[in-house]
């Protein structure tokens, strides 16, 4: 598939999202060119030595160790150019209040005052930012850092995804986190006549099989502590809470709907759920586990 079909095919799915969900429609719309570079970038990047990465022990795998843990994907310095020259132009048009602070970190990345594989390194690990008075001192944000390094880590882990998807059966992956990069699920689906549950995971895109009856957190089979919200007359939208783990994944019914479909995108139009559920004192499925101690 070339670059230009896959961002057309995202444009698609972001029109029925926005034509589903006309309150999301402005967001969605200032969120259109940052989706469409990382879906370009996900389909055209080609990550040194991931082959030899990806040769894992299958029953490794089966016993629920992801095939490339995302700490472990290669940074590569043309790959980081690459990325760089085409997001940080989309996220400031994405993010206008913020053009001002996202070239700055840019600046501070290119001078080599910050080193980008570093903190890319340490954000992939543990989702730690550069300490505030760092990112101060360069004439930028946490919130900033957060956004820039975010968006490279998605798409280099797509691109990950892209390539695993291509070559590696995912079957046999029970887990609740993502067999590939080994991210947590941030959106869950039912699709075909059969009714086949599948959970999207929050980095890399990669989709995978997961039974109906667990929760994705915590893997509890008890129905009793699973409640479900949505709003009046869109039960086919909803959010799926664990009183045991206090978790919520957000789920869509996929079975009697033809319209374009990219699992990724579909949280966009649920942001009222996110918004209500975590009012209600629930953490999105999507959120990484506290560190222990
Ligand atoms: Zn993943
Ligand atoms: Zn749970």
């Amino acid at each position: 598939m070339t670059a230009s079909t896959a961002s057309s095919r995202y444009d698609e799915a972001l029109d029925a999202i926005a034509a589903g969900n006309p309150s999301h429609a402005s967001v969605i719309g200032s969120l259109r060119g940052l989706v469409a570079a990382r879906a370009e970038l996900a389909e055209s990047l080609d990550i040194p030595g991931l082959t030899a990465l990806l040769e894992k022990d299958k029953s490794l795998f089966l016993q629920g160790a992801p095939l490339l843990p995302k700490a472990r994907i290669p940074l590569d310095a043309k790959v980081l150019k690459r990325c760089r020259e085409r997001l940080v132009p989309e996220m400031a048009r994405a993010f206008p209040k913020a053009a001002k602070a996202i070239a700055a970190l840019d600046v501070a990345f290119v001078s080599g005052r910050m080193r980008l594989p570093a903190r890319l390194k340490r954000y992939l690990v543990s989702e730690s930012l550069p300490e505030a008075k760092a990112l101060k001192s360069v004439g930028t944000t946490p919130e900033v850092a957060m956004l820039y390094l975010s968006q490279i880590a998605k798409v280099l882990a797509e691109a990950v995804g892209r390539a695993v998807g291509g070559h590696q059966v995912l079957d046999g992956w029970t887990q609740g986190y993502c067999p590939v990069c080994g991210g947590a699920p941030e959106i869950s689906y039912l699709e075909g006549k059969e009714g086949r549950r599948r959970l999207g995971c929050s980095l890399c895109a990669t989709t995978w099989r997961y039974t109906r009856v667990a929760c994705p957190s915590c893997q509890s089979t008890d129905h009793d502590q699973i409640e479900l919200f949505y709003l009046d007359g869109k039960p086919q939208e909803r959010a799926e809470a664990c009183h045991v783990c206090k978790r919520y994944i957000l789920h869509v019914d996929r079975r009697e709907n033809a319209t374009a479909f990219i699992p990724a995108l579909e949280p966009l139009g649920l942001l009222h759920l996110d918004m209500i559920m975590q009012g209600k004192g629930f953490t999105p499925a999507s959120a990484e586990p506290a560190v222990a101690g």
